[in-house]
């Protein structure tokens, strides 16, 4: 597994890192432990070092089954563990909350759940518009001064709320969205991390599965699967985007004997600006396309790769309809 040196930090991480939502099982339609501690550990066979959680995902569930399957590892200060913080829930409500009080809270449950006395980054999950920057910054500021984390980050976050947050408080990693259909970031975070030496660490590589390339039109998803209510998984315009997965797989095949969800990885690692793709997974057999990450796409492949986008693509959406609310949206205080 490549591996690179973080912008900023001491710190050297795999490519590819582990995300952990779906291991929550919230917004997936449920989780199995053991198969999830199976997933962790094959991650770390195959290279990965580096793994992705927040307490919000399963609401403590993926940070304990972590903090388990790290038990049974053993090498602590082998894995990089980044997890976020200012996301409250109330019955399973998600809201966000980034007031010092809860950072604090936040940092503490999850070194409990993680069974470790440090963790690595910790990434503010959604800007908190009740809460000025500033507030927020200091207060990771302070945990980095104690030594409870070891680089400070930020998630969803825009390039003037960043600026504000570099006013009050060292600025390592950014996390937004980026894979081969929801590519904004192109235009102005992707440029801010090279600028600043920043790190990303991008997240939804394989678009919640999309780019897997195993789904199809009449797909099933269980639960409280948040596919059900994502406007990509929404016909007509779902068609569209497995017209484009098709033909991207046929290019991935023709071009280097590989399939697109090789292709989808691959493509992320390879943009200027991007440092560590996430890549969902919750079964170990998930993780066997990391292997195959061994060959370059030309700019010809990259180029035609645009276009197959362009011609499926009539009708783009990006991922916004995860953001959580805020509190006044809630009426909460
Ligand atoms: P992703 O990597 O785009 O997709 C992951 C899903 O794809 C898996 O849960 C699995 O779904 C499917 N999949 C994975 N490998 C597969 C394979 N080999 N074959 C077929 N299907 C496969 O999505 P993501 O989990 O949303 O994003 C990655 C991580 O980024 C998250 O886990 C989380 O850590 C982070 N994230 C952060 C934010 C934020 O706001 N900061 C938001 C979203 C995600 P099934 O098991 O259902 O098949």
């Amino acid at each position: 597994m490549e591996q690179i040196q973080l912008d900023n930090i001491d710190i050297n991480a795999s490519r590819i890192g582990l995300g952990t939502w779906a291991i929550g099982g919230w917004m997936w339609g449920g989780t199995d432990e053991k198969e999830s501690i199976r997933t962790i550990h094959t991650a770390f066979d195959k290279g990965i070092n580096l793994i992705d959680t927040a307490p919000v995902y399963g609401f403590g569930k993926a940070e304990e089954i972590i903090g388990k399957a790290m038990k049974e590892h053993g090498k602590r200060d082998d894995i990089l563990l980044a997890t976020k913080t200012g996301i409250d829930w109330i019955d399973d409500e998600p809201f966000r909350n980034g007031s010092r009080k809860k950072i604090q809270e936040d940092i503490d449950n999850s070194l409990r759940r993680m069974q470790t006395d440090y963790i690595d980054i910790l990434q503010i999950h959604w800007p908190d518009p009740q809460v000025p920057i500033y507030e927020t910054a200091e207060t990771m500021d302070y945990l980095l001064k104690q030594g409870k984390i070891r680089a400070i980050g930020v998630s969803n976050f825009t390039p003037e709320e960043m600026d504000i947050f570099r006013e009050a408080a060292p600025l390592h990693t950014i996390q937004p969205p980026y894979n081969l259909f929801e590519r904004e970031i192109e235009k102005d975070l992707l440029p801010y991390v090279q600028k600043h030496e920043l790190s990303s660490l991008t997240y939804g590589s394989l678009c919640r599965g999309l780019l897997s390339g195993k789904m199809t039109a009449d797909w099933e998803f269980n639960g409280d699967d948040l596919r059900k209510l994502d406007p990509k998984f929404q016909q007509p315009r779902y068609g569209q985007y497995l017209k484009a997965v098709k033909e991207l797989d046929e290019l991935a095949q023709d071009r280097f004997s590989k399939r697109v969800i090789h292709l989808a990885l691959k493509w992320v690692i390879q943009q200027p600006g991007a440092s560590i793709a996430l890549m969902g997974a919750r079964k170990p057999e998930q993780l066997d396309p990391i292997d195959g990450l061994d060959f370059h796409i030309d700019d010809k492949t990259m180029h035609e790769i645009d276009e197959i986008l362009l011609k499926h693509i009539q009708d783009p959406v990006g991922p916004g309809f995860m953001a959580p609310p805020d509190r006044q949206q809630l009426n909460l205080k």
